[in-house]
């Protein structure tokens, strides 16, 4: 499959806002029909089908918490009726609140990240290769997961809880590719640097990108497109021969 196919279909898991969002639209805009998944943002959403809309692409929104099995299997469903499936973008993410060290975390805090980053991309890749692989009669695909710069960095002081769930992404990347090599699947990765977006905010900190930016080579923040358009160059046939590996997209961080 590649950038000159139409009408195969792309689930993107945190599709209504920040990267997802710019995600959704970089693929409706090369053929994709998209399925917009989305934890609580409906309005969210709703605006980015929207978008994709007014530019007479396809585009659906899938309420999906992909901390909840049941929620990822609706996701699928609703992917299946709206076409054939030829990419998932693992996108959807959390962070928690910046600023707390390891020895003060709660349980629970650790859980909902791990649920959430880990089990649910794992999850969300589980029903795409069971619809894409060669194996179960699928017709090939790619599987971009969103991993983070912090998986090399570690995150100290900040959220080591989250780097330490996007360090357990980079192997799955590197695992899964391995596993479906052969059966018409690419699995590959991209650790995004600081990047313009609401994470920050949700972590406590809405200035942390631009704060930082100092510290990137590039000395700027990213914006959510210039994840998107690699996002979208991974899942052309353009990226033929990628598989079981990350990119780093950070402007040098
Ligand atoms: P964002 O602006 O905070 O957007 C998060 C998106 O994920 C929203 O669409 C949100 O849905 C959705 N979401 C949140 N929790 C979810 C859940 N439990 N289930 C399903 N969807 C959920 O985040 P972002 O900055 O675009 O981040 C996207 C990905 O890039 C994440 O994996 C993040 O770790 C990674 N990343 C970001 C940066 C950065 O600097 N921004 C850097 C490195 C990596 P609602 O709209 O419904 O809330």
């Amino acid at each position: 499959m590649g950038a000159d196919v139409t009408d195969r279909v792309v689930v993107i898991t945190g599709g209504s806002r920040g990267i997802g969002r710019a995600a959704a639209i970089a693929a409706a805009a090369r053929g994709f029909r998209v399925v917009v998944g989305y934890a609580s943002n409906e309005t969210a959403a709703n605006e980015v089908v929207a978008n994709i809309e007014s530019k007479n692409g396809k585009a659906i929104a899938v309420k999906c918490d992909v901390g909840k099995e049941g929620d990822i299997l609706g996701l699928f469903e609703a992917a299946d009726k709206f076409g054939t499936l030829g990419a998932l973008v693992n996108n959807a993410g959390i962070v928690g609140k910046s600023g707390v060290r390891v020895d003060e975390m709660s349980a629970a805090r650790i859980q909902e990240m791990m649920a959430v980053n880990v089990t649910g991309s794992i999850l969300c890749a589980r029903e795409a290769v069971k619809r894409m692989s060669t194996k179960h009669g699928g017709k090939g695909g790619v599987i971009v997961n969103i991993s983070s710069v912090a998986a090399k960095l570690g995150a100290p002081n900040t959220y080591v809880d989250y780097a330490a769930s996007k360090g357990a992404i980079d192997s799955f990347t590197v695992g899964l590719g391995h596993e479906v090599a052969g059966e018409g699947i690419r699995v590959a990765g991209i650790r995004p640097g600081l990047i313009d977006t609401e994470i920050h905010a949700a972590g406590g900190e809405p200035d942390r990108a631009h704060r930082l930016a100092h510290m990137v080579p590039m000395k700027r923040v990213g914006q959510a497109e210039e994840i998107a358009n690699v996002i979208v160059w991974l899942m052309s046939d353009e990226a033929s021969y990628i598989t079981s590996t990350t990119l780093d997209v950070s402007g040098g961080r």
